[in-house]
């Protein structure tokens, strides 16, 4: 979806006409849970999915749609769809690919909450995981079977530090002839079009940079509209008939957008995962200043973690901007705006010094989340990857000796000034 406009028209343009009815030049709240039909016809061709458009709110809802279509756009993507989480977005993102018995091979480097999702919940579904490093591409190849239907990564693995190689994952899973699903949440589409880099889907929790101030929660999946889902067996959701449309087959009917097409008519429609238009409202308003916000973000990351680096109780620092960071070549390849504004620092004073750091803090809120305005930090190890293993918890980055920052937009100088007085409480 692409109209040759730049980035910074798009986020604020994309998917938005002044309102048809009022000529309202903010887009509407479309409070609305049902949509009147013009006539028993129309009602007929809506539901039998022979004309696009509005029937009932847990589908579509014109709020919704227009930040699915500006987020499309900024992603360089065929076509979105919202719903009411990121984790949602991941369920929805494998929903069409997977049956029981079907697997995905899936980095270790992974916000901790989806690596509890994917090794416990998915059990239930039938679904497994295979876990692995992803620098190691030899062992991804042997990781994908005949039950493999997707890889998934994120661009910017959180807890921060690690930038995954994209398009060396994309090749991989070209050859498998599988979909490649990047979470592109701790870079946005300002740093990082995954689909350029051959990504099939791109989810998103939009909780986190796109609303941008920690009011919502919210996901996407944009699908890039390249994947032919019909050149094998493996997606007969989406390449054989579907049942509850008259034998429908969405991509023969949808092409590029029958991933979308799916993700609304089937798993909205069925998972009922869905995004209220609330929510959608303050995404889209928050979406308009993305770039003002992630330049600044980046640029106070690389301000602050120079400064840390050099600090006498500071070990290690991960963020990929720093010339010491292994990932430094790879991140500006892949995000050459900067990677992002989340890394870890390793506290020489080991677990108790975290814990008294992070209660020391004034600015920085201890808050288990990322991508706010304002400025975060968390102890991984004893809050969001306390369900993981010793091994997993050092393979995520987040061993108990470091803590995660999640950087704002604020004055550098005063974060700063509160990094320096709660690093001398920890080391008092
Ligand atoms: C927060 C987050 C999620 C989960 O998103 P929710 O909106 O909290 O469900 C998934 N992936 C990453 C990288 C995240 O930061």
């Amino acid at each position: 979806m692409s109209n040759g406009q730049a980035f910074d028209t798009l986020q604020i343009h994309g998917g938005a006409a002044p309102d048809p009815a009022t000529g309202a030049r903010q887009t509407p709240i479309y409070q609305t849970t049902a949509y009147v039909f013009r006539d028993a016809a129309h009602a007929a061709a809506l539901f039998g999915l022979k004309e696009v458009g509005y029937i009932y709110s847990r589908l579509t809802n014109p709020t919704v749609a227009a930040l699915q279509t500006r987020i499309a756009m900024l992603e360089g993507g065929a076509g979105a769809v919202c719903c009411s989480s990121g984790h949602a977005a991941q369920i929805m993102a494998l929903f069409p690919l997977m049956a029981p018995g079907r697997n995905i091979v899936a980095s270790n480097r992974l916000y901790g909450g989806t690596i509890t999702q994917f090794t416990q919940t998915f059990k239930r579904f039938g679904w497994s995981t295979k876990f692995v490093d992803f620098d190691d591409l030899d062992a991804v190849k042997a990781a994908i079977d005949g039950d493999t239907r997707a890889i998934f990564c994120e661009t910017i693995a959180n807890p921060g530090g690690y930038v995954t190689d994209l398009p060396a994952i994309a090749k991989v899973a070209d050859t498998a002839g599988i979909p490649l699903i990047v979470d592109n949440t701790t870079a946005t589409p300002w740093i990082c079009r995954p689909i350029e880099h051959g990504a099939t889907l791109v989810v998103h929790s939009m909780t986190k940079y796109l609303t941008g101030n920690g009011t919502v929660t919210g996901g996407v999946i944009v699908d890039s509209g390249k994947f032919d889902w019909s050149a094998s067996d493996k997606f007969p959701s989406l390449s054989q008939p579907e049942p509850a449309y008259h034998g429908l087959k969405f991509h023969e009917t949808f092409g590029a957008l029958a991933f979308t097409f799916h993700g609304i008519a089937v798993g909205l429609r069925d998972l009922g995962m869905t995004l209220n238009p609330q929510a959608a409202h303050y995404t889209l308003m928050g979406i308009e200043t993305l770039s003002l916000r992630m330049a600044k973000h980046v640029a106070n990351a690389q301000t602050i973690s120079r400064w840390l680096e050099k600090h006498p109780a500071v070990g290690t620092v991960t963020y990929p901007g720093l010339d010491t960071s292994p990932y430094k070549a790879r991140a500006a390849s892949i995000c050459p705006k900067g990677p992002g504004a989340l890394f870890t620092v390793q506290l020489k004073g080991g677990y108790d010094a975290c814990l008294k750091f992070v209660s020391s803090l004034k600015l920085f809120s201890h808050v288990a989340n990322l991508g706010d305005a304002r400025s975060l930090v968390i102890h991984s190890a004893s809050t969001t990857h306390s369900q993981l293993t010793a091994d997993q918890q050092i393979a995520a980055g987040a061993a108990p000796d470091v803590v995660r920052l999640s950087i704002g937009i604020e004055d550098p100088n005063d974060l700063i000034a509160d990094l320096d007085q709660a690093l001398k409480a920890a080391t008092a």
